[in-house]
């Protein structure tokens, strides 16, 4: 029997587009007509092809167009967050109906190559089959139980495992919550309330740490969220990153007030810089002395940079440590973990208290170590680093004599349209952000999907081809040609 969606409720409000509840899109596909499958689908999956070129994009994105218009309707600004809206570089976003190995399908039966990557969890590219099948199981066996499961346990020793500076870890559902526990754990332990953070770093969307934040929050021009009390965001000290002397100030200014120091060791949300030669180790030392916990936020980096995350490529060991993204294999999960002796002070042990009513989940346990031990098994990050390098070399040359700078570190990169060093919030503002919108809607015409806007990181899967690192090479190259 059909259920029949909107039975009985006002006509106004029961406009869906499927009223016998079956989704959009397998109903649109059943109708589509198949345009032409590339070389690179027929060998990867069963996408169609159309180069949004050949229609003229905009044109081309009519599908696209009515669901924005029905989300915009009811959902605020049409997306369930920011920065897929499409606002910094001008247009309306693209919707995506399916997504295997390094393209996305759109609604509009458009096929691109991607470099946004869920935003870093698909690290595998969309849909791994080992991903897949490790969640279908998982389903068979419960989808939540809100009780222990043993799947819990082995994420919980792989992740101290990998990252040594971990000793106990909880698992949370979202890189924010991730962060935000880490501040009220370094504020329980220490009794302390102050917490230092860099300008440009994001750490989610949390009170305290939404102050001169980056991604969306920079995109749109609001590093600082209306909603935030003055006396929270009066606990945050915000300092340039890169800059040692003004750790020392802040400490010297706040003495025995400091709780924790949280930075992204290397920050992604600003664009994409690298911290100076020291600068995390000397941040330690800073910490150490003034009794400050020290946090890494590797929601971005972790088990992406390197097995251990950016802690590993810098040799320093953090106190806590935030995770997300890559550990859930593309669902919904954060963790932080650190020092036994701080997080202990988390309930029902300690006086700190956190919780989750999903936390744990069995779904997400079993995607994220699916993930994980494939990126074991595959040698995963030497993969990321040859395709990465490849892409380097190759833009190297196109970008050689022009106001732009390239970032990458592995499998993440940004280009910036200004001329270096680019190594702080500043230094990434400096940006021509008119000319990235264009840059942008010159290769999503070409087939290619870059993050919308100039202060995010791209990715690149290990389900990237050589031939999609050419293609894309070449793309850039006629995009930034067209400028
Ligand atoms: N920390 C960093 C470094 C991030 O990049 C993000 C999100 O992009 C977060 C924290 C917040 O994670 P989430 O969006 O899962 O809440």
């Amino acid at each position: 029997m059909l259920l029949k969606a909107g039975a009985g409720i006002e006509p106004a409000n029961s406009g869906f587009a499927d009223r016998d509840l079956t989704t959009w899109l397998p109903r649109h596909c059943a109708r589509r007509e198949t345009i032409e499958c590339s070389q690179a689908l027929s060998t990867r999956g069963d996408l169609t092809i159309q180069r949004f070129a050949e229609s003229g994009y905009r044109e081309g994105m009519t599908n696209s167009r009515d669901l924005f218009a029905r989300a915009r309707r009811r959902i605020p600004g049409g997306v369930n967050s920011p920065v897929r809206g499409f606002r910094a570089v001008g247009g309306e976003p693209v919707f995506v109906g399916r997504a295997k190995g390094s393209r996305i399908g759109s609604v509009d039966d458009v096929e691109l190559i991607d470099y946004v990557g869920s935003w870093g969890p698909a690290i595998l590219g969309h849909a791994p089959p080992v991903v897949v099948s490790a969640i279908r199981d998982a389903a068979q066996r419960g989808v939540s139980f809100g009780i222990p499961n043993p799947l819990e346990v082995e994420m919980a020793e792989l992740i101290c495992a990998w990252m040594p500076a971990i000793e106990k870890v909880r698992m949370v559902n979202s890189g924010t919550e991730a962060t935000m526990s880490c501040l009220r754990l370094a504020r329980g332990f220490t009794k302390r309330d102050k917490i230092v953070k860099f300008a440009g770093c994001y750490h989610g969307h949390a009170d305290s740490l939404l102050v001169k934040a980056g991604s969306g929050a920079l995109t749109h021009g609001q590093p600082d969220s209306a909603g935030i009390p003055g006396a929270v965001a009066g606990e945050t000290i915000v300092l340039p990153f890169n800059n040692i002397e003004s750790v020392r100030a802040a400490f010297r200014e706040n003495k025995d007030h400091v709780a924790g120091v949280i930075l992204e060791p290397i920050p992604a949300n600003a664009g994409l810089f690298f911290p100076r030669k020291d600068f995390l180790h000397q941040l330690r030392e800073e910490c150490t002395k003034n009794g400050a916990v020290l946090i890494f936020d590797e929601v971005m980096t972790g088990f992406r940079v390197a097995r251990g995350g950016a802690q590993q490529l810098y040799g320093i060991r953090p106190d806590l440590t935030a995770l997300g993204k890559v550990i859930g294999g593309g669902l919904p999960v954060g963790a932080f973990g650190g020092h036994a002796e701080i997080m202990d002070c988390l309930s029902p042990v300690g006086p700190v208290y956190q919780a989750g009513t999903l936390s744990g989940n069995p779904l997400a346990m079993a995607a994220g170590l699916a993930q994980l031990w494939e990126l074991d098994r595959i040698d995963g990050w030497k993969l990321l680093e040859d395709l990465g390098a490849k892409l380097e070399s190759r833009l190297t040359n196109t970008i050689s004599g022009k106001e732009l700078t390239l970032h990458r570190i592995g499998s993440m990169f940004c280009l910036f349209f200004a001329s270096g060093p680019i190594f702080d919030l500043e230094s990434a503002q400096r940006s021509d952000t008119e000319k990235f919108a264009q840059f942008f809607h010159s290769c999503l015409e070409r087939g290619i999907y870059f993050p919308p806007s100039q202060f995010e990181t791209a990715f690149i899967s290990a389900a990237h081809s050589d031939e999609d690192i050419e293609q894309t090479a070449r793309v850039v190259s006629e995009a930034l040609a067209a400028l």
